[in-house]
């Protein structure tokens, strides 16, 4: 696992007189990225995700209270928050917090990076607000391009209509560069490469392979169900033949890849067959104010009942430190005596 040296302490450059901490874990490696679930509701039921027949399982809470604990984790050197949920646009206030989040700073004295993953059912109406307030960019999450298999996946009868007009209006709203994300589960809706293939060169969006991971509500995932990123690539170059491209960033998640005649961009994203622990910038925060330090953590660290008691921006700030440094060294898929985290990914928000 490549791990930089641990550079504990910098000065704050609006602060000569402070020394700063930036986030940093026991493994070396530096949290800059932030994600945080502003609601657990969500209005699909992805039939991967959930089992369709529990809802909300945790709180939400006010905007004021996620400004509140991010300003703490961008004084500690976070750099990008991206909001998700849940289905994050069903709160009707994420104007507010993006606004917000536009004027503030990171220690570098720069604007944040703020991106949002959506399910894209109410995007159409809202990307150019979204825009406005100062969102960046934005992920739209669908598991075909296909009207009767996206229906299917997601139980919401007209869902892909509703989505394909917001993957396209945020376009327009300049939310670039707009990316696409599909989890693959095998015999379900692996025909859909190809023509997500053909999607992101008519449509001009980065279209995200992800590899499905054991954490669902119910129980779906096997080895077996998972695409795997070899196989995404063989299919790819059945179409097109295709080319690498190189990584924007050392912790980017996805592998990237273009096709013979440089149009369209796919990603493959493979947490499971080729795992990327040791490049992990990220950090959640869940709905109702906890800290996961790892998708697959069996616990998680409530920040937000820090501040409920009364702590103050230094309590807040230590917590968060304290637990950034035991960030888990990496996930165990696969391995035997795996055990599922214990929220699903629709509450810890992905
Ligand atoms: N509602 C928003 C959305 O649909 O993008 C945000 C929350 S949703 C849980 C975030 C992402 O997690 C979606 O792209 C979804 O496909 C993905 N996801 C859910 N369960 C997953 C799993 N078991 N493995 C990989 N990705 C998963």
């Amino acid at each position: 696992m490549a791990i930089a040296a641990p550079i504990p302490e910098i000065m704050h450059p609006d602060a000569p007189d402070s020394v700063v901490a930036r986030l940093r874990d026991k493994h070396g490696r530096a949290i800059t990225d932030l994600r945080v679930s502003i609601t657990d509701r969500c209005n699909y039921k992805c039939v991967y995700c959930r089992t369709g027949e529990s809802g909300a399982q945790y709180a939400e809470l006010s905007i004021a209270d996620y400004l509140r604990m991010i300003r703490e984790f961008v004084g500690l050197g976070i750099e990008k928050v991206r909001l998700t949920g849940g289905e994050p646009l069903l709160r009707k206030d994420i104007l507010t917090l993006i606004h917000e989040l536009r004027a503030m700073r990171t220690l570098d004295g720069d604007p944040l990076d703020i991106a949002l993953t959506t399910n894209g059912h109410l995007l159409a109406k809202l990307a150019q607000p979204l825009r406005e307030a100062g969102l960046d960019r934005v992920t739209v999450s669908m598991d075909a391009v296909d009207p009767t298999t996206f229906a299917r996946i997601t139980r919401v009868p007209g869902s892909y209509g509703k989505v394909l007009a917001g993957v396209r209006a945020a376009k327009r709203a300049g939310l670039e560069p707009v990316k696409v994300n599909c989890v693959l589960l095998r015999g379900f809706n692996d025909d859909q490469i190809v023509e997500f293939a053909k999607f992101s060169r008519d449509e001009g969006v980065i279209v995200r392979f992800i590899e499905f991971m054991p954490l669902e509500e119910g129980r779906v995932w096997s080895p077996d169900v998972v695409v795997p990123l070899r196989e995404i690539v063989t299919r790819l170059n059945e179409f097109m033949p295709v080319r690498t491209l190189e990584a924007n960033t050392v912790s980017e998640t996805a592998r990237r890849y273009t096709f013979a005649d440089g149009v369209g961009e796919i990603g493959i994203i493979a947490p499971v067959s080729q795992p990327f622990c040791g490049h992990c910038s990220r950090i959640r925060l869940t709905s109702d104010g906890k800290i996961r330090t790892c998708l697959f953590s069996q616990s998680d660290h409530d920040l937000y009942g820090v501040l409920a008691r009364d702590g103050s921006a230094e309590d807040a700030r230590d917590f968060i430190v304290r637990t950034v440094e035991h960030k888990e060294a990496r996930h165990h898929i696969g391995e035997p005596g795996f055990l599922k985290p214990s929220r699903s990914m629709v509450h810890i928000g992905g």
